[in-house]
């Protein structure tokens, strides 16, 4: 069996590490589809946070207090480049991290697209998934916010890390999707698919801009592969991080059912054949979707084992 996973960081790590047990207890093979929007250069290096919240996570390498970056991380360039007043001060680079960001900006200015430069990270961290970026092309997810009296488009980070998402805001901007192409892989791996799973990821912020790679949502939402979604939203809350702020923007209620309408049913152009929500959201309504209620919360492996072994079933595969 194959398995698609859409996905962003942190949940979606989460989530993809019961992927990755179930499908080996049923020797199924999983690609892991990554949001890039979160990605940024920083102090002339390219960070992918996403894509290394999936890979650190997955090779049991990231720091499972700060969910990003590496366990035993230091901090010495960080000091330094803030002795220097080098901006931006308020992002978080950690001494091992630099060392993955270095091999890939190198690579990337070699001339090598972002989905090759992952597969060669990946041959350290092993990472027992496909890794594939969304896009190889610049996709970079930017807010419209009022910024210290001022509106304007900031990057997702600035808005997120520098600002905790604590500012008006008013629209998130998939700057460069309509020219994004999926990455090479992508295509091929959505349409062998036997199920295509939407982590419970940030619908807005980690899903919409993996979906914003317009022939890649086209291929999901009309290939044969059955899709499930997991939802992110337990009991109206976003459980860890901003979906909920982010959900309000856009002015979708902060409920199970409210993101499962979001995505929407895949005969009226969407893109859910089913919805898994929580037992506390039984009986949550998505119109024209197949909905299924069961503990959603990712406490441990055996737990997300169990979400991913429910979401196939939910699939009929
Ligand atoms: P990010 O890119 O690092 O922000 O991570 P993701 O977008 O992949 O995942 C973040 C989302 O995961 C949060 O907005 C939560 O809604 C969701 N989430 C986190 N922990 C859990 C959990 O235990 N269960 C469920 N169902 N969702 C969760
Ligand atoms: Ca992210």
């Amino acid at each position: 069996m194959r398995i698609v996973v859409l996905t962003g960081g942190i949940g979606g790590a989460r989530f993809l590490k019961g992927v990755r047990a179930h499908a080996r207890s049923i020797n199924a093979d999983v690609t892991a589809v990554v949001n890039v929007g979160d990605d940024v250069r920083m102090h002339g290096l390219q960070i992918c946070p996403d894509l290394d919240s999936v890979m650190y996570t997955l090779s049991g390498a990231a720091d499972p207090e700060r969910g990003w970056g590496r366990v035993g991380e230091t901090w010495v360039i960080k000091e330094e480049l803030a002795q220097y007043g080098a901006e931006p001060t308020w992002f978080g680079l950690g001494d091992k991290d630099v060392a993955t960001h270095l091999v890939r900006t190198t690579m990337l200015s070699a001339g090598y697209p972002l989905s090759q430069v992952t597969a060669a990270l990946c041959e350290r961290w092993q990472p027992g998934v496909t890794m594939l970026p969304a896009t190889d092309d610049r996709l970079e997810t930017h807010v419209v916010a009022d910024v210290e009296g001022e509106r304007k488009a900031i990057h997702f980070q600035e808005w997120w890390v520098r600002y905790r998402g604590k500012v008006p805001t008013h629209r998130f901007v998939f700057v460069g999707a309509d020219a994004a192409k999926p990455a090479p892989g992508v295509l091929d791996a959505v349409a062998e698919a036997d199920v295509v799973l939407i982590a419970p990821s940030n619908p807005v912020v980690s899903i919409a801009p993996v979906l914003a790679v317009q022939e890649l949502k086209q291929a999901v939402a009309d290939g044969p592969a059955p899709v499930v979604g997991v939802s992110p939203i337990i009991g109206g809350s976003p459980v860890r991080g901003m979906a909920d702020t982010c959900l309000t923007t856009l002015g979708v209620e902060v409920s199970a059912a409210g993101v499962g309408r979001l995505y929407g049913p895949r005969a009226e152009g969407g893109l859910l054949d089913g919805w898994l929500v929580d037992t506390t959201d039984e009986g949550a309504d998505v119109p024209g979707v197949n909905v299924r209620a069961v503990p959603l919360w990712m406490s441990d492996e055996t737990a997300t084992t169990a979400m991913v072994a429910a979401a196939l079933n939910l699939a009929g595969v």
